[in-house]
């Protein structure tokens, strides 16, 4: 690492990034089975700065059956809900302690601005994790009143039990490293689950400090582990081992059908949080301003690096010009650098293949005959920068407008009427999240029930709250998280009929 970013780090991240790394299996700090490592690179200048174990099947073995061993017998499968909530709110409070070192991890390893990575990331992981925490004693049946039909001369009782589904295979995504994580612990173990973690190889980093603090809430053995490595080898093995109950999965669509046909050889439950290209819908009465500042977070948030991110923008016809002027201008005002720079606005993207990805779709976007309002390039500097980035003057089958992009650009195209821009919106394998922004209630709600979305939001996008569900329609996914929506995934329905 080079003097200037290590001189911008707090002593705990700086020793922490110092120390070799390893796998937490069944308690034990270990090394890969077969030795090898995998580079951490630093977004913002391209550099190696660290190195993790690569993870592969051996080690997936191991993790597996540990948290198989600690699920099925020891301290934690006789651990009361009150004790699995106590110990989640104290992991929740060492997350808390340390939440700066967490956001400088989030920093370097990701690229995102270090004060996003403090008070969104590091702030929603705490907020999950009480959230979570509070459901483990809240879990419960229901009770039934049978009448069956053929045994009339008998009397029935009858109740649900929600148990928890078993051992859970995590695989998350880069994005949101740490956040992606707390999403699938705070409900495997409030729940009563164990599991495996494999990160993202771009991100390892957090997961792996994250595993320390769990060590130090005081888990028992096996409960949680965490094995870096490579998604097709440590991920694969994960997604496909015969012993896991439920695979929950963030990451491309892509990537999700692979994991999901192989999860489902098993029939291990499967949650899957995949890609979106959703639609910002801006109506007439819209106030300019405003859905300007919201477009811009809407889509240049974590550099676009957001699965809901608002990638199709429509504006009503009258409005556009200016809602694309206003957007075009907060766009080139924005500070692109280093993420722990604590003026940047906008980060890099995570890495050199994101970065080519990214600027690959903006040509294809100008090939096709797209124009750039603004941006339309890679940034300065030996980092993954692109600039953010407004095109316009695009047609629906342009592949900017029908792929997920993931970086900061946003196609804006007008629109004449609620029936077309509806049809618009839809017309999409995805259907994650959509945004509307109108103070028209009427039109509001008439609009709500025609996209085909997770989540639709209405004068704002991307704003998560722990108490809704979220999740994808469509080719976005299947199942829900966060909620109480979340424990269906996370716990089997048991049915108790006793005959009196
Ligand atoms: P992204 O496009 O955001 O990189 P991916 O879907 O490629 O998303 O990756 C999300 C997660 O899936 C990462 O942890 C990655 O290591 C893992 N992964 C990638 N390929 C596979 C695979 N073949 N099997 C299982 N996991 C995989």
């Amino acid at each position: 690492m080079d003097a200037h970013t290590s001189a911008l780090l707090n002593e705990n991240t700086r020793r922490f990034v110092a120390k070799p790394k390893r796998l937490l299996i069944g308690g034990a700090w270990v090394e890969a089975s077969e030795g090898g490592t995998l580079d951490v690179f630093d977004p913002a200048t391209g550099q190696a700065f660290a190195k993790v174990p690569a993870g592969g099947k051996a080690d997936i073995d191991r993790a597996v059956a540990a948290a198989r061993q600690a699920f099925d017998g020891g301290d934690w499968a006789v651990m009361r809900p009150v004790d699995r909530e106590r110990l989640l709110m104290k992991l929740a409070d060492l997350v808390e302690a340390n939440a700066q070192e967490l956001a400088e991890l989030e920093a370097l390893d990701n690229g995102k601005p270090v004060t996003v990575a403090r008070f969104a990331d590091v702030a929603l992981v705490v907020d999950s994790l009480r959230y979570m925490a509070g459901w483990a004693t809240k879990l419960g049946g229901e009770t039934m009143q049978p009448s069956v039909p053929i045994i009339r001369e008998r009397e029935f009782w009858g109740f649900t039990r929600r148990e928890p589904v078993g051992v859970v295979g995590a695989i998350i995504p880069w994005n949101f490293p740490l956040l992606m994580a707390a999403w699938k612990m705070g409900p495997a173990l409030a729940s009563g689950c164990t599991m495996v973690l494999k990160p993202a190889e771009e991100t390892p980093l957090s997961a792996l400090r994250l595993a320390e603090l769990v060590q130090e809430a005081g888990y028992p053995a096996g409960v949680f582990n965490v094995v870096t490595g490579l998604g097709h080898v440590a991920g694969a093995a994960l997604s496909s081992h015969p012993h896991i109950d439920k695979l929950a999965f963030t990451g491309s669509t892509e990537i999700g059908k692979l994991v999901g046909k192989a999860a489902l050889d098993n029939m291990t439950r499967i949650s899957l949080e995949l890609g979106g290209k959703s639609p910002m819908i801006v109506l007439d009465d819209a106030d300019v301003d405003a859905v300007a500042a919201g477009a811009a977070h809407g889509i240049f948030f974590n550099s676009g690096q957001v699965c809901t991110a608002g990638s199709r923008l429509f504006v009503h016809k009258k409005k556009f010009d200016q809602v694309v002027e206003g957007l075009s201008n907060i766009a080139a005002g924005m500070k692109v650098g280093a993420g722990l720079d604590p003026d940047t606005q906008l980060g890099p993207l995570v890495s050199a293949v994101q970065q080519e990805r990214v600027m690959g779709y903006i040509r294809s976007g100008f090939d096709e005959g797209a124009r750039a309002a603004v941006g339309g390039e890679a940034g300065a500097g030996g980092g993954y920068f692109v600039k953010p980035t407004v095109l316009v003057d695009a047609r629906d089958d342009m592949r900017v407008v029908r792929e997920e992009i993931f970086g900061p650009v946003v196609v804006a195209m007008p629109y004449d009427d609620l029936d077309e821009v509806a049809r618009r919106a839809n017309d999409t394998p995805y259907g994650l999240a959509a945004s509307i922004w109108s103070n028209d209630l009427t039109r509001v709600h008439r609009l709500i029930p025609r996209i085909k979305a997770g989540t639709v939001w209405v004068n704002c996008h991307t704003v998560l709250d722990n108490s809704m569900p979220f999740g994808g329609f469509k080719q976005s996914g299947i199942g829900r998280e966060m909620g109480r929506a979340v424990f269906d995934q996370y716990t089997e329905l048991k049915s108790v009929l006793m005959a009196l």
